[in-house]
């Protein structure tokens, strides 16, 4: 039997082992996925000993992503948002591959939204902005970079290629905009949103990368502006679909994995 798992710090709530195990049963694979949470600083014996002990592959989440970008040889994408979320135990050494880039560019293609040469505005630039912003500029996007504290949007703008950075006041951008990502956490759990509804239009394609709840304030709005929605658990699912094929070199079984996750959302 495989084990795959997540390590992260806390991990009590995530829905990653029903959507993988749905796709293990699904595809007959013998394989169980199990949470794991280390302590703070024992980030670096956790990898070692999943390593030492078999384990094939391991999801990663906060606060542990940009710690395990040091430990394992990550793959050029995930050298350059700075994050790891998918370690492959399979070679000599393990291997890094940050799939929340892959769960943003999937989650619109899913949703027939065309990337390339659109203006996108992303708004946050922390872990999750820093890998919306490279898949979308990868993806052919001219970016415009919104945060709060603007010093980390004009790094993350920086490192990238036509890209552009300012504050939440720059947030006038989305009118002009094709494409507009949420990956801040306003919206999580609450009734605010990021964006200020008339900023919002019927040309816009929205992903909200928060997926709790489900139908943010953010995407309601957007909805009612005639806007093309994506929800977060999109993201959610096409992270952990890149993750298994990365894991197991088969196409993952998509619908199963979809009604998995949302049947502990909803
Ligand atoms: P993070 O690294 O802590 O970054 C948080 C971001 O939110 C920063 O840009 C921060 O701005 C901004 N922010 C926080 N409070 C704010 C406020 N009151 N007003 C304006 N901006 C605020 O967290 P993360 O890992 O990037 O996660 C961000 C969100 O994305 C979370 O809700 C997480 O659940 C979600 N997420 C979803 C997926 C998915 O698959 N759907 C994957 C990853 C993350 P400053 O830089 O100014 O602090």
């Amino acid at each position: 039997m495989n084990v795959y798992g997540l390590v992260g710090n806390p991990v009590g709530h995530s829905l990653s082992p029903p959507m993988h195990e749905a796709a293990y049963d699904a595809l007959d694979i013998d394989a169980r996925y199990v949470t794991f949470e280390p302590a703070v600083d024992d980030i670096e014996r956790a990898v070692d000993g999943a390593d030492a002990l078999g384990v094939s592959g391991l999801n990663v989440t906060i606060p542990f992503k940009q710690d395990v970008l040091g430990l394992v040889d990550p793959d050029p994408l995930a050298e350059r948002i700075g994050a790891v979320n998918t370690v492959d135990f399979s070679g000599e050494r393990p291997r890094g591959y940050n799939t929340d880039a892959a769960g943003v560019t999937r989650s619109f293609a899913h949703h027939d939204v065309t990337l390339d040469g659109r203006d996108a505005v992303v708004v946050g630039a922390g872990g999750a902005g820093r890998a919306v912003a490279f898949a979308l500029a990868d993806a052919g996007c001219r970016v415009h970079v919104a945060n709060r504290t603007v010093e980390k949007a004009a790094d993350l703008a920086a490192a990238l290629d036509d890209a552009s950075a300012g504050g939440l006041d720059t947030l006038d951008r989305v009118r002009e905009a094709d494409v507009l990502v949420n990956a801040t956490s306003v919206g999580m759990e609450s009734e605010e949103s990021p964006v200020p509804r008339e900023h919002l239009h019927g040309d816009l394609a929205v992903l909200d990368a928060v997926y709790s709840p489900i139908e943010t304030r953010l995407l309601r709005e957007a909805c009612e502006a005639g806007a093309t929605t994506v929800d977060g658990a999109w993201m959610l699912l096409y992270q952990g679909v890149e993750a298994f094929e990365r894991w197991t070199g088969r196409d993952a079984p998509v619908e199963v994995m979809n009604e998995a996750l949302r049947a502990r959302l909803s």
